[in-house]
């Protein structure tokens, strides 16, 4: 790898506004892979200047959302670094130094426009009019120091086309006359994002900035403000953003659920994914596939293989449809990609918030039968939950669940009857040993695989939808799975009487 890698700074920026949304971390995730791949440091900072947005707590839910997903971060307010501080409100005295550092150089001026006249302006359409942009440096030295309010502005171009590279967009132009002199300070003291990204960014050393595309129109206002500084500026990168599921508008934030094409409520907070069951690692499987392509047809990847090929130059610049659809699908793969052992652990708080006693050893030989069967950790409680009931207290199934479809009281009770001496016999009880000597019995008593199979499963479990039945009968054991049959036999006969 080449030496200037090193220096590869990439960082996450985001607005504390409440929990994190996917789409920020869709942003923040290819800024970490790419400063993975090139062994850079990756930043958190809090960009809280707009404090009227600014919502109590939302560091600690940006932090829990990126340790949940397992993208770690070097520098960031939770664990320091030597650019810090890593919040801007804490920053203050650096923006107000820089903005009118930009004043006595004459790239900015103060502008008195009140309230009243930026009204106006609006009102008639136009924007800005620059009025105070040539007003005499000694006047507006003067108006300033006798306290009149006032915010600061960029004195951009008025002609001429700005030309930027873009990593993912390749060059860019922006004609100069369509752009406004932002506001780089407002009067409260407290800087634009337009300053403060631009003054941390290079107090930060921060070598690429990967963020929304949303930002791309005021790219041309950035370089300038870089080329004000005289500072040697990082790469860019303006990503694309996930759009609605139907595709129409920005993936939406606040409005937390929303229908997609099949009626079910879409997760969009980190912690949603969480409280409904997905794996962390399917949840960034599933957003490093949109807009960026593993290659060789593969969806299903680790991070370390993501990192191991990513490339900025290879995301597509176009805006893509939440294909939440996928994420299922993903998940149940993840589930049956990670250790069963690892499996277990992540199923135990979902059995728990069910109520269950968890017996963990008991645990450990479930969890290999749900890696095939689990869409969602949710779903452990409703599948496997009456492994970890009291077995003591297990009664028989009502005789609608006992019986398979096409079938009667009378045929099951014959069926469960009949499996009776046959598992008995056994002295190897293992799933394999169980099945050769069950599938024998259906076809030689001219009976469906299902029915025969359906009928145990039902009398052992309780359920109409399990583990399969011989690995649950296994994990009972001979003497547990033999009650439960001879159970469901009495539970029968009286439904029969
Ligand atoms: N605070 C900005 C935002 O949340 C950061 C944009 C950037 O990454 O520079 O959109």
């Amino acid at each position: 790898m080449p030496a200037r890698d090193q220096a590869v700074r990439a960082r996450y920026a985001p607005s504390p506004t409440g929990p994190q949304h996917i789409g920020g971390i869709r942003s923040a995730l290819f800024g970490w892979l790419f400063a993975r791949r090139h062994g850079g440091q990756f930043i958190l900072r809090i960009e809280d200047t707009d404090q009227k947005r600014s919502v109590r707590g939302s560091v600690e839910q940006i932090v829990e959302a990126f340790a949940w997903l397992g993208l770690d971060i070097d520098e960031g307010p939770h664990v320091g670094g030597d650019y810090g501080p890593y919040v801007q409100s804490q920053r203050l005295d650096q923006y107000q130094r820089w903005a009118n550092w930009l004043v006595e150089q004459g790239h900015a001026y103060r502008c008195f426009a009140t309230p009243d006249e930026l009204a106006e302006m609006r009102k008639a359409g136009r924007g800005y009019d620059r009025r105070y942009r040539d007003f005499p440096a000694d006047r507006s030295a003067e108006q300033a120091a006798q306290g009149m309010a006032h915010v600061i502005r960029f004195k951009m171009p008025l002609a001429g086309t700005t030309r930027g590279k873009d990593l993912i967009r390749g060059e860019v132009a922006f004609d100069n006359a369509q752009l406004q002199d932002a506001v780089l300070l407002k009067s409260d003291g407290f800087p634009t994002y337009h300053l403060a990204h631009i003054v941390d960014d290079h107090a930060m050393r921060i070598s690429h900035i990967t963020r929304a595309v949303e930002w791309l129109p005021s790219f041309p206002l950035h370089l300038h403000i870089w080329e004000a500084f005289g500072w040697e500026k990082p790469q860019f990168a303006h990503l694309p953003v996930l759009l609605n599921p139907n595709g129409k508008g920005k993936l939406s934030k606040r409005r937390q659920q929303f229908a997609d094409a099949g009626g079910k409520s879409v997760p969009v907070l980190v912690h949603e994914f969480q409280s409904a069951g997905y794996l962390p690692e399917a949840v960034v499987n599933f957003l490093t596939n949109i807009g960026w392509n593993f290659g060789d047809d593969r969806e299903v990847f680790t991070n370390a293989e993501a990192i191991a090929r990513f490339a900025l130059q290879d995301v597509n610049p176009a805006n893509s449809a939440y294909p939440i659809a996928k994420l299922d699908w993903l998940n149940s793969q993840w589930i049956q990609r990670i250790h069963a052992n690892e499996l277990a652990s992540r199923l135990k708080p979902a059995l728990e918030a069910a109520g269950y006693a968890v017996d963990e050893s008991l645990l450990r030989r479930v969890a290999p039968t749900l890696q095939v069967r689990l869409k969602s950790l949710r779903d452990v409680a409703p599948m496997a939950g009456f492994f970890f009931a009291d077995w003591n207290d297990f009664a028989a199934p009502p005789a609608e669940i006992l019986i398979q479809r096409k079938m009667d009281a009378a045929g099951t009770r014959h069926i469960l009857q009949s499996a009776l001496p046959l598992l008995a016999a056994l002295d190897d009880f293992s799933p394999e040993a169980q099945h050769a000597a069950i599938a024998a019995y259906a076809a030689s008593s001219g009976l469906k695989n299902g029915a025969v199979f359906g009928s145990l499963r039902a009398a052992v479990s309780g359920q109409r939808v399990s583990p399969p039945t011989f690995d649950v009968m296994a994990i009972l054991g001979k003497a547990e799975s033999l009650r439960r049959i001879k159970l469901a036999v009495a539970a029968l006969e009286t439904a029969i009487a």
